[in-house]
């Protein structure tokens, strides 16, 4: 059987030193739990993708919550979401102008209660999605590509109504929407993203989208540098 101690390192000591070996910070504040999910999660990435990340100077955060850590966002309203929330009831951002992604493990509940998030997973998933899209902006992000472009386009043509209705975050106008939706659709390629109730139904409107995240993403936008990703795994 394994010891307690050897148990501990696996769970609490281990997640913690392979974040901070990818640069993140990690606020000795949040729960083993939490960090141990945030871990788990980043292991359905692609290799590369937090490397890539650190090597453009991006960095994760894990933090208590976005209201303490982001005190001037925590009463602004992010976008695309219903009137009223603000960002202490958010529980990630990813900010590219600073090129940081913040996860938190507590945020506020519309009746005012503080709670846990509970999709950490899919979330950590989605911000990384964005954070990667956002990261590449200059050489050419996923999103704005033309195969994406063209493929999203055409589906979102073809959705009625209603499903328009329901994807409504996903399907915003201007470059939101696209943003959003393959944030999401790339984080459903790694393993779920951070709306699970409408995973099935992104997956059916999106079939040729999705088919472009997952053709495009191994031979990425931009080309995956394998002696700088090798040098800072082994770093
Ligand atoms: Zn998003």
């Amino acid at each position: 059987m394994m010891s307690m101690a050897m148990t501990w390192w696996l769970v609490v000591t281990a997640p913690v030193m392979w974040l901070e070996a990818h640069g993140a910070r990690v606020d000795r504040r949040v729960s083993p739990a939490f960090t141990w999910t945030v871990w788990a999660s980043c292991q359905s990435l692609p290799p590369a993708l937090l490397p890539q990340l650190q090597k453009r100077g991006w960095r994760i955060e894990l933090v208590p919550s976005l209201a303490e850590a982001l005190p001037l966002l925590a009463d602004a309203a992010p976008r695309g979401w219903p009137d009223g929330w603000t960002w202490k009831n958010v529980d990630a951002v990813h900010l590219p102008s600073e090129r940081r992604i913040l996860f938190a493990e507590w945020r506020v509940a519309r009746d005012g209660r503080w709670v846990r998030c509970h999709r950490v997973a899919g979330v950590v998933r989605h911000e990384l999605a964005h954070a990667w899209d956002a990261a590449c902006r200059q050489t050419g992000s996923f999103s704005e590509s033309s195969r994406f472009r063209l493929a999203y386009q055409r589906e979102v043509a073809r959705l009625p109504a209603s499903v328009l209705r329901r994807l409504g975050y996903f399907v915003q106008p201007t470059d939101a929407g696209r943003q959003e939706a393959f944030a999401e659709l790339a984080a459903l390629v790694w393993g779920g993203g951070s709306s699970p109730h409408l995973a099935t139904l992104l997956r059916q409107s999106f079939p040729q989208t999705m088919a472009v995240v997952r053709s495009s993403w191994v031979g990425a936008a931009v080309p995956v540098d394998v002696g700088d990703v090798a040098a800072s795994v082994v770093r």
